[in-house]
């Protein structure tokens, strides 16, 4: 029996995900999908900053932004095209790239997919489902069986030719419909959105543009989506309205009716997918059971407005692996794990609860309604949209290290940066497998004792010197952090493996109480915390690749 770390289930853009930072992070991980390829078509469509930083992480940005739509201005319009929302996505975002893009998924999918096919540490089991899942003390065996496609039938369906398997850990990204949720018996919250669209994805026949290019129609004689799909693809979306079967608007002459109301015709687009969608907003109300842990839309589904629900999915990849890495590495206890539902939880919910709000401006059937949300448009009004969320619990500086209760839980800075001659974007020299501290003063190891650094070595720490003109281990090319450093009047900020601000220090010399509040934080193994002189324990972990300054 083939035993793994990690066995992640479902390779839709969540686990695929998750196995590829399994794959960089050399765990022993298999990834359990019971179709044998990827899906074509695209679910998700907008991406933002933090999500490219992800998948530049991953080595696929580049792929992804090739084919990505240069769109700077997602606009809700009522019905008579009078503005009521602009979101400036040519804004540049703090991760290092435009603050949101618009991409068709199978692009970013297929590049991961190839990534994924070389992992010498990732088996893939595709045409393989899992069945049911047993825990014991060490583990968890999964049951699987081998999956054929039957003439008639769109799903694969279950053969009598089974297999078992056994992780340490198991990550259910088995999508909304999760049946290892069901399995584990995992009730959700609903909180009550339950609205029917019918969605219509094309491939551009020709180049064309559009009046109305991306946004909201919010007309309640019938709300329209117009989004582009990178650079070669386009997604209309459409309310049903009371009365309306699904059925009839599947047919493909309903499509072309509503395509030509808004001027795309056959010598435009060919309709690659037609259907109706129910976007709901669901939360699973825990994230695990013991070793089962719950991703993606497995865990949340949330309406499609904000274009979050997957990207909220992909941070739950990023926030497992990193601390999967820690466990298996034996420096940190499994218990880091219940750190994943306390952090990206709330998160998710406050993106559920923003695209809950910006979803009522446009799904009025009520033409009265509609009135009056026009008016108050006109007069100022803006939905109440919490702040974009950051994290709010969980491994976050706690208060008496001074660290700047506004900073933590944000994403951190990435901006270019000149090392070697060479410059480019700052996780292009110090991927984002490891802790990051930065400062602008000195390099950080200056101020931390020995102990401080084998231990933050062990976890996997890169100590960045970012210096204005020639000094510091990489030079500020644009100003940028010396700009941010200035702005939070900080002089060190330690990044987490996800990106995002663990706490930061007004002074240097303050980072040694910020590194023993991190460390007391990690559920580090306790012989990390007393190597013996000439113990291989550190040493065997591996960190020869550091290009650390002391
Ligand atoms: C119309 C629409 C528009 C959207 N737009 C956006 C957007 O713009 N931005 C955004 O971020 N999100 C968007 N979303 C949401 C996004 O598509 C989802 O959040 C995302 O696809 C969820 O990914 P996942 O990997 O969690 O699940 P899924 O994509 O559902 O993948 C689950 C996988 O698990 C497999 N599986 C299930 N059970 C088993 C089993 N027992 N054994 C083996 N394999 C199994 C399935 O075959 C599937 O491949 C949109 C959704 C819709 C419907």
């Amino acid at each position: 029996m083939k035993n793994y770390d990690l066995a992640i289930i479902g390779r839709g853009p969540v686990g695929l995900a998750l196995a590829a930072l399994a794959a960089q992070l050399q765990l022993k991980a298999v990834i359990i999908e019971k179709h044998r390829d990827l899906y074509a078509l695209p679910r998700a469509g907008h991406v933002d900053h933090e999500i490219v930083r992800l998948f530049q992480s991953l080595g696929v940005a580049d792929t992804m932004l090739a084919d990505s739509y240069p769109t700077t201005e997602y606009v809700w319009v009522n019905a008579q095209r009078e503005l009521l929302l602009e979101f400036d996505w040519g804004a540049k975002g703090i991760s290092g790239y435009n603050s949101d893009y618009m991409q068709f998924q199978p692009v970013f999918e297929a590049a991961l997919g190839e990534k994924l096919s070389s992992a010498e540490t990732v088996d893939q089991k595709l045409g393989w489902e899992a069945q049911s899942l047993t825990e014991d003390a060490d583990g968890v065996e999964l049951q699987l069986a081998r999956t054929k496609m039957v003439p008639g039938q769109v799903r694969p369906v279950a053969t009598d030719e089974i297999e078992t398997i056994r992780a340490r850990f198991v990550v259910a990204a088995d999508g909304s419909n999760s049946s290892v949720r069901r399995m584990l018996e995992i009730e959700r919250d609903d909180f009550g959105f339950n609205e029917k669209w019918l969605v219509v994805d094309a491939r551009k026949k020709r180049d064309f543009s559009l009046e109305f290019d991306c946004g909201q129609i919010c007309d309640p004689k019938r709300p329209v989506t117009v989004l582009p799909l990178g650079k070669r693809h386009r997604r209309w979306e459409w309310a049903l309205l009371p009365g309306e079967a699904a059925a009839d608007l599947e047919k493909p002459e309903a499509a072309w009716k509503l395509l030509a109301e808004q001027n795309v015709f056959p010598d435009d687009v060919e309709i690659i997918r037609q259907l109706v969608y129910t976007f709901e907003a669901r939360h699973a109300q825990r994230w695990s059971k013991g070793r089962v842990f719950l991703a993606g839309d497995a865990a949340h589904t949330t309406p499609p407005f904000m274009g979050q629900g997957m990207c909220s999915g992909l941070r739950d990849a990023k926030n497992l692996a990193w601390k999967l890495d820690l466990i298996v590495r034996g420096i940190s206890e499994p218990s880091l794990l219940d750190t994943y539902e306390q952090e990206r939880s709330p998160h998710t919910r406050d993106w559920t609860i923003i695209s809950l709000e910006a979803g009522k401006v446009p799904c009025t059937l009520d033409p009265e309604e509609a009135r009056r949300r026009d008016e108050k448009f006109r007069d100022g009004w803006m939905p109440p949209m919490p702040d974009f969320p950051k994290l709010v619990d969980g491994i976050l500086a706690s208060p008496e290290t001074g660290s700047p209760a506004y900073l933590n839980g944000t994403l951190g800075l990435q901006a270019p940066v000149k090392k070697d001659g060479r410059i480019a974007l700052f996780d292009e020299f110090y991927p984002s497998t490891r802790f990051v501290i930065v400062s602008t003063v000195s390099n950080p190891t200056s101020v931390l004792s020995k102990s401080q650094i084998d231990k933050l070595e062990a976890v996997g720490v890169w100590f960045v010197h970012v210096g204005a003109g020639q000094n510091g281990d990489v030079h500020d090319v644009e100003g940028s952090y010396v700009a941010y450093f200035r702005d939070n009047n900080i002089e060190a900020v330690v990044h987490r493996p996800d990106f995002y601000v663990f706490g930061a220090s007004e002074k240097l010399t303050d980072l040694g109480a910020l590194v023993d509040d991190l460390l007391n934080q990690l559920h580090l193994a306790t012989d990390l915390y007393a190597p013996q002189a000439g113990s291989t324990h550190l040493a065997a972990i591996p960190h020869e690749d550091s290009t650390d300054a002391y």
